[in-house]
């Protein structure tokens, strides 16, 4: 599918200063910056700097040093913030995905027991 990206998503605003966030790490490719509204102890966003809308057009486009830094600080953000029980990442992408800000973005969630992921059935 074609990728079509709106340079007006509020993460856009973020990594263009125009918006404050509360960084947690920073990298060359990456912002990593605590969510707004928790769902948890630890809830972080990590969020490349390219203009890429979601975790699949991430995938396919960005560049191997983009994906490198990308991951990188996901590394370090876990390194910082306290998962050592463990945590959940989470990229919604899309309508059926339920994403709300079209600037693809990793939810770094932990800190407590969290539910499952879905409903067992
Ligand atoms: P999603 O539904 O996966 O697109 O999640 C978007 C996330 O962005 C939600 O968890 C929001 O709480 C969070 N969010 C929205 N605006 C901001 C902001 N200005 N700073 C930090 N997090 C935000």
């Amino acid at each position: 599918m074609a990728f079509d990206y709106d340079s007006e998503n509020i993460f856009a605003k973020i990594l263009r200063g125009e918006i404050p966030n509360r960084t947690v790490y920073e990298n060359e490719h990456a912002l990593a910056f605590e969510d707004i509204r928790p769902q948890a102890p630890v809830h972080v966003l990590v969020i490349p700097k390219g203009p890429y809308m979601s975790l699949d057009h991430f995938a396919q486009e960005a560049s191997p040093e983009e994906q490198a830094g990308f991951f990188a600080a996901v590394g370090e953000v876990c390194r910082k913030v306290d998962v050592s029980h463990g945590f959940r990442a989470i990229a919604n992408a899309r309508l059926h995905g339920v994403q709300d800000v079209p600037h693809f973005h990793l939810h770094i969630i932990g800190g407590a027991q969290l539910g499952r992921m879905l409903p067992a059935d």
